[in-house]
């Protein structure tokens, strides 16, 4: 199990100004952030990012939303990264997520939903080289 995983702190959770509370509760959750930069990506490269999606009827939706502002990427460090990360998350779905998580506390909706975070090790390290190269983590 690697102890990385990719992070984003999506458009909606930093255009409300939540950033610095995600961070903080990132933090106090034992994560070491490992690279952290505001971006603003494209359709084009948010199409990619989600290719795995290309087929889900939301697909137009999620990549429109978020490319429609700034977002934090974030690569960061934990024993079992993945499953941590996910944990503070919360379920996909706000409606769905327990007390105590970003999306709980963070997101308005499915589609929404303040965070996103790597599903496995593999597509961790997959996602963290899609947004950084190895100069920009520490
Ligand atoms: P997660 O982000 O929890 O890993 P998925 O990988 O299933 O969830 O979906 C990726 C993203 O697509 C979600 O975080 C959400 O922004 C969006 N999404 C998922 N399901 C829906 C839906 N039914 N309607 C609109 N957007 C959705
Ligand atoms: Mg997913």
């Amino acid at each position: 199990m690697s102890n990385l995983t990719f992070g984003i702190i999506k458009p909606d959770a930093v255009a409300k100004g939540h950033t610095g509370k995600i961070i903080d509760k990132i933090l106090a959750s034992g994560f070491q952030i490992r690279g952290m930069k505001l971006i603003h990506q494209s359709k084009k490269q948010s199409e990619g990012f989600y290719a795995v999606h290309a087929e889900r009827p939301f697909f137009g939706e999620l990549t429109e939303f978020m490319s429609s502002g700034a977002c934090v990427v974030l690569a960061l460090e934990k024993e079992n990264a993945v499953k941590a990360w996910r944990d503070l998350m919360g379920a996909t779905n706000p409606a769905e997520a327990d007390e105590g998580t970003l999306r709980k506390e963070f997101a308005s909706s499915i589609g929404e939903n303040a965070v996103h975070g790597s599903d496995s090790d593999e597509n961790a390290a997959i996602e963290i080289s899609y947004f950084f190269s190895k100069l920009e983590l520490v």
